[in-house]
């Protein structure tokens, strides 16, 4: 069986699907790794690494698309590369299908087994496999450091001979796992931060990291879904939110939107209005760009200054700015989800569509498109 990891050609992606570490774990469960020359190459690992850890590095990318069992990447692959790809082979990376219902198709078509990263179930036991997480913990981290960087003030409270100097002042929307990780990142700079969500225990979450939590009666139900998913709010609990959260915004040097309702566009739930009233040099990073954007007036990937002098940032892939720890435990749950169905006796991959894990993730299989949720899109 062999396992090939395609060099990333999405652009701005540094991440490589399979480090070195995960290629040694899986030549020593049996399989042979190849991956394409240069694959580690954004996030620190060469060649000569993955040749190391008993990997084979190739030149001839469509050659191996072809010969592949299991294919791993970490952004969607093109549909043109799809058609490349072996019936009956698996293919695990993102698939964004609430956007892109083209790919799941050209999967289905092209008789491939298809995983989405993004359908893995938030279970206890898929946790090991879970990519959303493990970006999105990376990317809590690095935009705190990138705003930090961007500033033009320090983070903590210094007294000093010459004054005090107060500390910066944070705002983040959303606590969940980026959220809960870009408050711990604030408050270890010492800054002071400021949190809020429509699920109440994750107001908790963030006050145990010592965040002032801020809470707002929306009314009617907020709770989670089984998931542990927030619920789409009501237009006029959107509009009680940005009211109630505006003057937050307006008094913080950093605001950091991180709101997401699986399956569906980002909410806005801060408006030029108040953008427009943020200090000069204050900033707004929206870690929720790629779907839509909590900020009105994000443009994603570019950086956008507002009437009064604050930045809204909608840069993507703020996970990819720490591209060797993203690639790190991106890999380790490519690693964990194969080892996970791997029988060690036959050496096969147990592909059983009503296993929990996998009736959640598996899109396409046979030839037709198997999960639930997109069987009739
Ligand atoms: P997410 O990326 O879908 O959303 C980020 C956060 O935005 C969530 O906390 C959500 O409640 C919040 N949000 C949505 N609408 C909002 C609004 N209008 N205003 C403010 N905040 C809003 O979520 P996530 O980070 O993937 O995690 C969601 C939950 O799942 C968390 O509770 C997390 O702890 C849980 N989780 C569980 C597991 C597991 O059990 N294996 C794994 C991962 C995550």
């Amino acid at each position: 069986m062999i396992v090939f990891a395609p060099r990333e050609n999405a652009p701005g992606e540094s991440r490589a699907p399979l480090t070195p570490t995960t290629v040694q774990r899986l030549v020593g469960m049996g399989l042979e790794v190849q991956v394409e020359t240069g694959l580690g190459e954004s996030c620190d690992h060469p060649d000569s690494e993955y040749e190391s850890a008993g990997g084979k590095v190739i030149s001839d990318r469509d050659a191996a698309l072809a010969e592949a069992d299991f294919v791993f990447r970490v952004a969607k692959p093109d549909i043109a590369e799809i058609t490349k790809l072996k019936s009956g082979s698996l293919h695990a990376s993102f698939l964004d299908p609430f956007n892109d219902p083209d790919i799941l198709q050209a999967m289905a078509g092209a008789g491939v087994t298809a995983v989405s990263l993004e359908m893995i179930p938030r279970s206890t036991l898929a946790q090991k496999m879970d990519a959303l997480s493990s970006q999105a913990n990376i990317a809590g981290y690095t935009s705190v450091i990138y705003a930090a960087e961007r500033l033009n003030k320090i983070l903590p409270m210094m007294m000093t001979p010459a004054g005090t100097v107060s500390p910066a002042k944070f705002f983040i929307i959303g606590i969940g796992v980026a959220g809960l990780q870009a408050i711990a990142t604030a408050k270890r700079l010492g800054a002071r931060v400021t949190a809020f969500d429509v699920r109440p225990e994750a107001l908790e979450q963030a006050e145990s990291l010592g965040a002032k939590a801020l809470r707002i009666d929306l009314g009617g139900d907020t709770g989670g879904t089984d998931q542990g998913y927030a619920r789409e709010l009501t237009p006029e609990q959107l509009e009680k939110q940005r009211q109630a959260q505006g003057k937050v915004c307006i008094d913080s040097d950093v605001v950091i939107t991180t709101a997401k309702v699986f399956g569906r566009k980002s909410p806005v739930l801060v408006k030029q209005d108040v953008v427009d009233q943020m200090k000069p040099g204050s900033l707004i990073i929206d870690l929720a760009a790629e779907s839509g954007g909590n900020v009105e007036g994000t443009v994603l990937d570019e950086e956008v200054v507002a009437r009064g002098g604050a930045r809204i940032v909608g840069l993507g892939n703020f996970e990819g700015r720490a591209s060797t720890h993203a690639s790190q435990v991106f890999s380790a749950n490519l690693g964990n989800f194969l080892e996970h169905f791997w029988d060690k006796e036959e050496g096969v991959f147990r592909l059983d569509l009503e296993d929990e894990i996998l009736k959640g993730c598996v899109l396409s299989h046979g030839g037709e498109i198997v999960h639930e949720r997109f069987k009739d899109a």
